[in-house]
């Protein structure tokens, strides 16, 4: 693996004036419903996830078939499938992102071929897209780092261009628009976690939104060992088995817990927006920091993290650090990682910002003082 700048500074607990990086959150209705369905027929998927993709379709992608599974890790495996990727095929993804966007490839055979960053963004930049795609490209993957929606009309063009689809992973933008469109009613893909740290969690879940509704069945299908369950529980208990699935499915435990997430999304997500907002002002103008993807008009934030890039980014980490306040670079570029080879030289946006990006605490447990309080440190210098 290539070596890095940082050093590994452990772990803070979240009590006194520590100010942790990332923490879940769990509203007080997910402990009453996932208490409730424990007495319960169901606690395996049944009727609680039936009702949690209806409720999460009609909020986030209406018009557009929810399956939910066990992890965004799943959901992006089966929207391979589904799109008919194989091995050997090519796919061009993201450099910068959570290995659980790019790993599934490589239980499929498939080559990645990896996008750069927008230097304003750190999402997948569509000129280099371009100029990757060609005829033996099945697929473009994007993901909206941080919760800033890429450029889905430049994708858009280039994937209509090529008669391809784009698979979204929106792990961290749950709740953005683009262009007013809601994130999950877009492409003919749209992935969702609801891991322990995301803006909602089940403990470990995830959602597939799918355009085309005639894929609906084997989707369902492959998320259980390629069974087909409605058959199945209307009483023929000796179907065949004709393609191979998996076992992705979500637990009706764990809907219970999304279902209150649900609940409470209007809550969450203006709480992180105002923290990032408050980080936009008081940064602003800064010298030698700057907050990434802020002031886009065309597409809302989802805020589920504040990057900056920052001179003398481990100077800045450990000055936060002597303050009680931690910082991380949370996700690496990929090819960085031994299984994908090796480092890419075609990446220089990539290059430019690797040793500069820093991710400062936002959720539902950094308060207006808080977020002020990190923004003066920084702005004492480092
Ligand atoms: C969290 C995350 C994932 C993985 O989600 P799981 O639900 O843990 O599988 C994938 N992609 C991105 C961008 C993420 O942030």
């Amino acid at each position: 693996m290539a070596e890095t700048k940082t050093k590994d500074m452990g772990l803070l607990d979240p009590v006194d004036d520590n100010i942790v990086l990332f923490h879940p959150y769990i509203p007080k209705k997910a402990i009453e419903n996932v208490s409730q369905t424990l007495s319960t027929r169901w606690i395996g998927q049944g009727p609680k996830v039936d009702l949690f993709e209806q409720q999460f379709a009609a909020r986030f992608a209406k018009g557009f078939s929810p399956l939910a599974v066990g992890s965004c890790t799943d959901a992006l495996h089966l929207a391979y499938i589904l799109a008919d990727i194989k091995k050997d095929d090519e796919v061009v993804v993201p450099v910068f992102t959570c290995t659980a966007t790019n790993i599934p490839f490589h239980y499929m055979g498939a080559k990645v071929k990896f996008a750069d960053i927008q230097p304003d963004t750190m999402n997948i930049d569509p000129v280099h897209v371009k100029k990757l795609v060609d005829y033996k490209t099945k697929a473009i993957v994007c993901v909206h780092y941080g919760g800033l929606p890429c450029d889905m009309t430049e994708l858009r063009r280039i994937a209509d261009y090529w008669g391809i689809p784009i698979i979204e992973d929106a792990a961290q933008a749950l709740g953005a628009t683009y262009l007013n469109k809601s994130i999950g009613a877009i492409s003919e893909f749209t992935t969702f976690s609801f891991q322990a740290i995301k803006h909602i969690t089940t403990g470990d879940g995830g959602m597939l939104t799918i355009k085309d509704e005639s894929l609906l069945d084997q989707a369902k299908r492959i998320r259980w060992f390629g069974i087909d369950r409605s058959s199945k529980q209307k009483g023929t208990w000796e179907n065949d088995i004709k393609e191979v699935g998996y076992k992705y499915q979500m637990t009706d435990i764990a809907a219970s817990m999304g279902l209150a997430g649900l609940e409470e999304f209007d809550k969450i997500i203006s709480h992180r927006r105002k923290i990032l907002a408050i980080y936009e002002q008081e940064l602003a103008g800064v010298s030698g920091i700057k907050v990434v993807g802020a002031n886009y008009r065309d597409r809302e934030h989802a805020a589920w993290l504040c990057t900056v890039i920052a001179e003398k980014r481990w100077d800045l980490q450990k000055k936060l650090r002597e303050n009680h306040i931690e910082s991380n670079q949370t996700h690496y570029r990929n090819d960085r990682y031994s299984i994908f080879g090796s480092r890419r030289d075609d990446l220089p946006n990539m290059d430019a910002i690797e040793d500069k990006y820093l991710v400062l605490p936002l959720h539902m447990k950094v308060s207006e003082a808080d977020v002020k309080r990190i923004c003066k440190v920084i702005k004492s210098g480092w």
